[in-house]
């Protein structure tokens, strides 16, 4: 079991356009009543300490537009649910007598599961972001989802003891390459063989607690945009790609565009190649096929390497096949790019996973195809970002899945049980 640190950067000030801001706090309407509105602003402060980390009281107010009292009120109410607790000093830089400022409690968790065609993966997430425990079974080939549905329960057992023991769990989140409806079936999950399959009331059924299911790339693309380099942004594109694809996540307005059939941001399934290599889609030459690290890896004589390892390989490879075959990859990757900016006009976009190492590998290529090709760019800042958590981002993303209901209304969750 490993314990990563504290998701870094979540004491910065916020942004402008910072995600918890998305629904402002509200002041009382004629159509609202006093209990709607408390539910709300509840929503709006712990959103605030949950995305932004600690804060003084008075920085809640600067940033919701709430009053002093108010505040002072709200995280009373939220320190009592167990949902807030107090840290010894507010990070206001000042001098002066210290103030006590307010922090999302950690001891909150959710369960952040992700299914892989080569492993199951189940981390402890706390509210704020913390990565309490991450336990991970590989696989030599894709899980049935009977066989999911076995070790995920098998790993979270491993969790039980020290979960009763220190903490308040709310649920678990579940991270799928593939489209998810909000039922939480699995329509299509290519990398891992599965098709209509009712997986998040599976995996309920067998954990005894709340799941959400959603698609990876969507989950990676809403991470980005609350935590990573997304943030202050409205329209962000994300590319992630790995050895089983490339999945694809559009924000827009600051929400997930989910396409009339839900199912929007399916990008690795562009054709890039005519005539090029077959796609567990059906077609041929996608760019999941064609921008894949597989081919690196044969040509590097590796089986297999992880982000950190492979950004090292290549920073160093002066053999000429491996040059070779990554200028190609990095004309299509830069040749869809061009595409999706011109179709989706984004502000930022965000390459995770393998696309990051590519980024990392071939930047002024890459930027030149989202700065200059695209139709009418010339002037517009668009930012080209590498994801910021690298493959740590989605340890703790698909957790957001679980919380999202207590972010919405903190005074609906069961009282604790003496814990
Ligand atoms: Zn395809």
């Amino acid at each position: 079991m490993t314990v990563a640190a504290r998701r870094p950067g979540s004491g910065d000030a916020p942004r402008d356009t910072a995600w918890w801001a998305a629904s402002p706090p509200r002041t009382m309407g004629a159509r609202t009543t006093n209990e709607e509105v408390r539910q709300q602003n509840l929503s709006t402060v712990l959103r605030l300490v949950h995305v932004e980390g600690p804060q003084s009281r008075s920085h809640i107010g600067t940033a919701t537009g709430l009053n002093r009292s108010t505040v002072t009120a709200l995280v009373g109410e939220l320190l009592e649910l167990g949902l807030v607790r107090e840290t010894e000093q507010a990070p206001t830089g000042r001098v002066g007598r210290p103030s006590l400022g307010v922090a999302a409690d950690d001891a909150v968790v959710s369960l952040s599961i992700r299914a892989e065609p080569d492993a199951v993966t189940v981390a402890l997430v706390g509210l704020g972001g913390t990565v309490h425990s991450r336990l991970r079974h590989d696989l030599a080939s894709a899980p049935n989802p009977r066989r999911f549905v076995q070790i995920a329960s098998s790993l979270v057992d491993g969790m039980r003891a020290d979960i009763e023991r220190h903490y308040r769990l709310v649920g678990a989140g579940l991270a799928i390459p593939g489209l998810v409806d909000e039922s939480g079936t699995v329509l299509v999950a290519p990398p891992l063989g599965w098709k209509r399959e009712a997986i998040a009331p599976r995996l309920e059924h067998a954990l005894g607690i709340p799941v959400t299911a959603g698609n990876d790339a969507s989950v990676g693309a809403m991470a980005e945009a609350r935590f990573g380099v997304g943030r202050g942004t409205d329209n962000l594109l994300y590319l992630g790609g790995s050895a089983y694809g490339i999945g694809g996540g559009l924000i827009f307005d600051g929400t997930l565009l989910r396409g009339t059939s839900g199912f929007a941001g399916e990008l690795g399934h562009t054709v890039v190649v005519p005539g090029g290599t077959r796609c567990g889609c059906g077609r041929r030459g996608c760019l999941g096929v064609e921008v894949h690290p597989g081919r690196l890896l044969e040509l590097l004589g590796r089986r297999r390497l992880d982000e950190d390892e492979l950004d090292i390989e290549l920073g160093v490879a002066r053999d000429p096949a491996v040059r070779a075959e990554l200028e190609r990859q990095v004309e299509l990757l830069s040749l869809a790019l061009t595409n999706f900016v011109n179709a989706f006009a984004p502000d930022t976009v965000v390459l995770s996973g393998y696309l990051g190492v590519l980024l990392a590998t071939s930047r002024e290529q890459l930027s030149h195809a989202i700065r200059v090709d695209p139709v009418g760019a010339e002037g517009r800042q668009i930012r080209l970002e590498r994801a910021y958590m690298r493959s740590h981002l989605m340890q703790f993303a698909p957790a957001e899945l679980a919380f999202g209901p207590l972010l919405a209304d903190p005074a609906g969750l069961a009282p604790r049980a003496g814990r």
